[in-house]
């Protein structure tokens, strides 16, 4: 840990003081030309056997031959790389490792020329080492982690996590690599092949050195400038790069899968001791090489004027990040790696109760909670949600939502991820609540395996997790001659059941015919005029025919498919309702009348200019509450279905006898409601077919009260085997007639995803075909109606033959013993 934090140090100290860092290293190299220090060391002095004696001619042949193959291989290797740059395809990319090759072979030439005391010709020998062994994949890995960063103010926290994760594998492989280079130089006694090792041995260190240090600072300068607008953090750097997300992550488990760390630091174990036993053996060169070590040390002491400079510079610089920063830095870090820690600590329960997709919003949060250094002021964290929710940790959202930076009705909209808004709102509201056993309850409410993304933007807001309601299919139902499986949600035990009997009995007596006889939907807003004579006058100029053109064509401009069909002004005092009723296409329409509406209004108050628009709604519509209107006039779709039920199918499926039916519907649909002052309630149970077929296929769950008006009418009806005239076994005539159903396969719930494979179902999902708009949404209301015939027959059967408490007893009760399940395991 404490490894990795001096890295991380590193690296945004590099980051940071780039411009510094990169003076300061050039400086360096630079001065390395003219420093004064002659190398204790002879090119191969590690190497105690080391025979540098002049060449015989087969050791020239063989140089050669040695030489070419090194850098036919460094030409080829060198083409492999600047293969893989090219498929990265990034120009920073290749832009970033030319320098950094430029400034590491620069750095590798002058080490050789100055500290081992050679000349060009031998830097053009050990070039080609060099290029062998630089490895540049980990300045793409730092440089495509940079890229995927999404605002530039985090650009030094970005080196540094790249630097934190990849410098202590290198430091380990640059151990190794020099270790495994001094064993191969130490035990091999040729020549050629120790120079090689010492060349290769330099390469290893610069390399490391330079990566360590330049690639850092580097990417700094250079992302900083190439940066359009390097001071607006809103906007998303011009470089971003969303393809190197997950690079550095993938990086760390690769780099661990091929070779543990653990194996490695064995291996430098081994390596070491191997020198060691070499080194003891040769005692005898240990004082020489004490005493050239002590004339290397006295020649550093004897500093020329520019070392000494070099000197100074960087210990002003070290004292400058010490003093200035370093301690900020420090205290920071430490509250920020609490931070964490805390925020680990306080969820564990919720954690580790979440699905996939959930632990991995949590995982980013905390991968980006850990990862960002610094704790973040509001106003950054407010300015970094402009740019991408994902920059923000959840700990960070909730204290926004909490200290009232950000509204919690807003998380979807501001966070653009509508399943981790509604995670964080559920946590929100569970720290609000003080009662344990509340929090539970609303931990008990599930959220996992649903995509909030429709239902957030245009059917529940506050969401905090969804409902589920059982979804059974029945069926055939045979209308019009096509067959259709209806799926209904509900959580009514025998509904199903019955009316699939019902709709057996149908389909045993040739199906149900449907026809839907008047659609409009309806808006009816209630203006006021200062006199009931301007009432009247306003009523009448709505009810000439021109005029209502003139209102249509205002009305129609603001949809494709919401067409005014009618304009019905009643007058009430010196208030007047002026009830619009338009075509609207496979949309419910409610929304669109409303617009409509709105819209004409506003229009005709050019003309009426006296008059006040007291309600857009002025409950004359009517929607969602019973009334006489709907009743009379319709209001969606209105319907009728019927079907002729031979006596047997009566009395085979059913279990009872036509003519009891027919007396019963008389008496209950009939009379019974007529003397509750029922309106539209003319029915068996209509609402139980319509509500859970609503909520099925997505309708809106309240205007069952509406599109449940239905009159259920049975009749004996001329038997169909033959026995004209005679009524002795008669079939049953039934027919629904259902004034005022709203449905759509467009809009509103609809438009969810399950809803939809509902709609999916019965093979009418959507919108029509264009040249039939409301195609769909008609044969949906026909559908609900036939299903509600079949349901009233099966409800009546079950009344007439004496079965319905039965049923409800073995359908709707769950078994005695039995206790409601309260294992959430879903949670
Ligand atoms: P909507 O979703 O508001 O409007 C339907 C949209 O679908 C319109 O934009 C329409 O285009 C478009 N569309 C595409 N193809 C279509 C097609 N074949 N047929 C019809 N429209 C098509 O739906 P709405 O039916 O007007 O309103 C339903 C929603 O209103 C439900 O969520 C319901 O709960 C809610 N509601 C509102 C009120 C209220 O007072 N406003 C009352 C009760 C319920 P255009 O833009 O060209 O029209």
């Amino acid at each position: 840990m404490m490894r990795l934090n001096l890295f991380e140090f590193y690296g945004h100290f590099c980051a940071r003081y780039a411009l510094e860092v990169l003076v300061c290293f050039v400086t360096m190299v630079v001065a390395a030309i003219t420093l004064n220090v002659s190398s204790p060391y002879e090119l191969c002095h590690w190497a105690t056997n080391c025979v540098s004696k002049s060449s015989s001619e087969s050791e020239i042949s063989s140089d050669i031959v040695l030489l070419t193959l090194l850098r036919c291989g460094t030409i080829l290797y060198v083409y492999m790389q600047l293969k893989k740059l090219w498929r990265i395809g990034s120009v920073i990319i290749v832009a970033i490792i030319c320098s950094y090759t430029v400034f590491a072979v620069m750095t590798f030439s002058i080490a050789i020329l100055h500290f081992l005391r050679k000349d060009l010709v031998i830097v053009s020998n050990a070039l080609p080492v060099f290029l062998l062994l630089i490895d540049v994949s980990r300045m793409v890995i730092v440089t495509q982690h940079c890229l995927s960063m999404k605002s530039i103010d985090l650009l030094h926290e970005y080196i540094a996590e790249a630097m934190s994760a990849l410098s202590p594998m290198a430091t380990l492989d640059t151990l190794i690599e020099i270790l495994v280079l001094v064993n191969i130089g130490a035990f091999v006694q040729i020549h050629q092949i120790q120079q090689l090792t010492c060349f290769a041995c330099l390469s290893v260190i610069i390399n490391y050195i330079v990566f360590t240090t330049f690639v850092p600072a580097c990417l700094s300068v250079l992302l900083t400038l190439i940066n359009k607008t390097p001071t607006d953090v809103t906007l998303v750097p011009s470089w971003h790069d969303v393809r190197f997300k997950k690079i550095l992550q993938n990086e760390k488990h690769r780099h661990v899968s091929i070779l543990p760390n653990h194996v490695k630091l064995i291996l430098c174990a081994g390596l070491l001791t191997l020198q060691v036993v070499k080194y003891s053996r040769l005692t005898s060169n240990v004082k020489e090489t004490s005493g050239s070590l002590q004339n290397s040390f006295d020649s550093l002491l004897s500093l020329n004027p520019e070392q000494f400079f070099t000197l100074i510079l960087i210990l002003i610089l070290v004292s400058k990040y010490l003093l200035d920063d370093g301690y900020e830095i420090v205290s920071r870090l430490r509250r920020h790696s609490d931070t964490c820690m805390d925020s680990k600590a306080s969820c564990p329960d919720i954690e580790s109760k979440l699905s996939h997709s959930e632990e991995k919003i949590e995982s980013l949060s905390d991968e980006q909670s850990c990862s960002s250094l610094l704790p973040r002021s509001f106003e950054d964290c407010l300015r970094l949600l402009k740019v991408g929710s994902d920059l923000l940790t959840n700990r960070e959202i909730i204290s926004l939502v909490e200290k009232n930076k950000l509204a919690l009705y807003k998380l979807e909209s501001e966070l653009r991820d509508a399943n981790r808004a509604v995670l964080l709102r559920r946590e929100i509201f569970s720290k609000k609540m003080r009662d344990v056993k509340r929090r539970e309850a609303l931990q008990r409410i599930p959220h996992i395996g649903y995509d909030f993304t429709n239902a957030t933007k245009a059917c529940c807001e506050n969401t905090v997790g969804y409902i589920p309601v059982p979804v059974g299919v029945v069926g055939p139902l045979l209308l019009n001659g096509k067959e259709y499986r209806v799926p209904m949600a509900t959580t009514e035990g025998t509904l199903l059941a019955s009316t699939n009997r019902g709709l057996k009995a149908l389909y045993l007596s040739g199906g149900v015919k449907g026809h839907v006889y008047r659609d409009g939907m309806s808006r009816a807003p209630v203006v006021a005029f200062p006199s009931t004579e301007r009432c009247c006058e306003m009523s009448d100029w709505l009810q000439d025919f021109y005029n209502f053109n003139l209102v249509k064509e205002k009305f129609d401009e603001t949809s494709r498919f919401g067409k005014l069909k009618s304009i019905s002004p009643v007058v009430s005092g010196r208030l007047l309702f002026v009830r619009f009723v338009a075509t609207t296409g496979d949309a419910m329409g409610m929304n669109m009348v409303s617009k409509g509406a709105e819209n004409a209004l506003r229009w005709l108050q050019q003309t009426f200019t006296d008059m006040e628009v007291i309600s857009l709604s002025g409950n004359f519509c009517t929607d969602k509450k019973p009334s006489a209107i709907n009743w009379i006039e319709g209001r969606g779709k209105s319907v009728v279905c019927e079907a002729v039920l031979p006596a047997k199918v009566v009395k085979k499926v059913l279990k009872t006898d036509a003519a009891g039916l027919v007396r019963l519907s008389h008496c209950k649909n009939l009379i019974g409601s007529a003397m509750s002052g029922s309106i539209g309630g003319f029915n068996a149970h209509a609402a139980n077919i319509v509500t859970a077929m609503f909520i099925a296929t997505g309708q809106d769950p309240a205007q069952n009260v509406v599109s449940s008006n239905c009159l259920t009418n049975l009749e004996l009806s001329r038997s169909q085997d033959g026995d004209d005239g005679e009524m002795n076994d008669p079939s049953l005539l039934v027919t629904c007639t259902m004034p005022s159903l709203e449905v759509a396969t467009v809009g509103g719930g609809s438009t969810l995803d399950p809803q939809r494979a509902c709609l999916g179902l019965l093979g009418i999902a959507g919108a029509s075909a264009s040249d039939k708009p409301g195609a769909n949404s008609t044969q949906l209301a026909k559908i609900i109606c036939a299903t509600v015939l079949a349901g009233e027959l099966s409800l009546l059967a079950a009344l007439n033959s004496g079965d319905l408490v039965q049923s409800h007893m073995k359908h709707n009760r769950l078994p005695k013993g039995t206790k409601p399940d309260t294992d959430h395991s879903i949670l």
